[in-house]
This record gives C-alpha cells, structure tokens and sequence, in this order.
C-alpha cells in the first residue's frame, strides 16, 4: 500500500500500519470479488490505491470530522467514497446505500472482515430511503461518487442532510458546468452551493473536484419523488415535456 501511504501523507494523513492493513484487506477482496463479480472497471492495486483510495480520501484535504458525525453514502457502489473515510476516521456514523444487491453483499462482508463498528450497508435506493424519517434530514455529511449528474444527484442527497450539513459530490472536469446546471434543483431542494474545491489526487491526472453544498433549508415534503423519477426529470427549471 506505498502508493496510498505516500499520497495520503501529501493529504496532511498518516495512516497507522493498522489501517493500511485494512486497506490491504479491502484492496484483495475487491480484486478477488471483481474476478467473480463486476463490482468495479478499476481491477489493478495501483489503480485501486490512487482512483479509489486515494480519491475517496481527497476530501479529508477539505473537511475533518469534529466529534461523532453521521454520514452516508448515497450509490457507495463497492464503497467509495465511504469506506476509506471510515477507515481512516473510525469515529465516524456511516451508512452506506446501495440499489445492487450484490454491492450490499460485498460492503456488508467487509464491513465484517475488517471490524468496522458503527458502519451499516443497506439495500435501497435514495429516492425510498430519503422518504424514511430515520434517515430523513439526519445526516451531518452526505457523500457520493460517480452516481449522477448533479440536478439528479442533488435530490437524492440533499434530503438525507440535516438543515446546517453538507453534501459532498465528488465530481470530474465537467463540475463547473454541473454546478450550473443544478443551481434550480439546489434552490429547490435546501442547498446552497458553498465551494467547488479542485482537488489534486497524487498519481491521478485527471481533473478532480469537490462540489460542496450547505444545507440551509428543509428539503419540501415531495422530494425526492419515486425511484426513477429524479433520473427521467431532473430539476432543471425547465418545465416538463
Ligand atoms: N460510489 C461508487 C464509486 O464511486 O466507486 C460507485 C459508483 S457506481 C458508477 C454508481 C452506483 O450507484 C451503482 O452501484 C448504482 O447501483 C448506485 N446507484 C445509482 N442510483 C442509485 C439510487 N437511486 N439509489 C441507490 N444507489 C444508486
């Protein structure tokens, strides 16, 4: 795990032996699991180290936990960026969400295998769970990466956040543009944009960017409409064809 303890170090981090051991773990089981499962496009442990470890942890580089803070992942797919910030930040309340039910099998194993306590994986999509008052507005951070363009995204986060939270969206070079796009669904839903960060991910070319949303309102009681819904009609002002 050089790659990773080298380049968290250049995010101000150094991981204890006993977490990069964590991060070992998790890297084996992902490789061993996509050779049976399609879990992730990223196969090789160098890809894995910077693309998801590394990526997932950029956003220590902007926000630190203080105290217990809840967080949820929305879309955490194989569990990024959600785990590695659990790993790194154990003091966290994490929930993962996830609509694959093979997904959820591998977060829920490694969870398991590497002793992570307050960490939970559900089987759901946003647009129930955001409906649901044990999850409704509770959240101190929401996270997520590579699950929508931000108008989408924003109404499958922003209900999960606590009026006074964040969103966290983990974005590529069209971020700006995305930010543009979802001004009315923002608007709309409680947020106010409050920083698009970039992000240099050590080893990673490619542009990075941290699109974070303030809560500053309740989400109405309609959001986020039925599954599906948020995907086929974003909230973009425009009125419905
Ligand atoms: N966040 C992970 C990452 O960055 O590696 C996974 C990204 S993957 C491209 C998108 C994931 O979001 C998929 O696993 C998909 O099942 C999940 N997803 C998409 N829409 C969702 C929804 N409405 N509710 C829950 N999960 C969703």
């Amino acid at each position: 795990m050089k790659l990773l303890a080298e380049g968290a170090r250049r995010f101000g981090l150094t991981l204890t032996p006993a977490q990069l051991e964590q991060f070992r773990k998790y890297c084996d089981e992902l490789m061993e699991w996509n050779r049976r499962f399609n879990l992730t496009a990223i196969e090789e442990r160098d890809q894995i180290q910077v693309k998801h470890f590394l990526d997932s942890l950029s956003l220590l580089t902007v926000w630190r936990p203080e105290g217990q803070p809840s967080v949820i992942d929305v879309g955490a797919g194989a569990g990024f960026p959600g785990l590695p910030l659990k790993i790194v930040c154990p003091q966290l309340r994490l929930t993962l969400v996830e609509a694959t039910a093979k997904k959820v099998e591998f977060l829920r194993h490694i969870i398991a295998l590497l002793g992570l306590s307050d960490a939970i994986a559900l089987h759901e999509r946003a647009e129930t769970l955001g409906r649901r008052p044990p999850y409704r507005e509770q959240y101190d951070l929401v996270v997520a990466r590579a699950v929508a363009a931000l108008p989408e995204l924003a109404e499958y986060t922003l209900p999960f956040a606590r009026v006074g939270g964040l969103v966290a969206a983990y974005k590529g070079p069209a971020a700006a543009q995305e930010v543009q796009e979802a001004e009315f669904a923002l608007a709309v839903l409680g947020g106010r944009l409050e920083r698009l960060v970039r992000v240099e991910v050590p080893g990673l070319a490619e542009e990075r960017y941290l699109v974070l949303v303030r809560k500053v309102a309740p989400t109405p009681a309609q959001y986020p409409r039925r599954p599906g819904v948020p995907r086929k009609r974003p909230l973009t002002g425009a009125p419905a064809q």
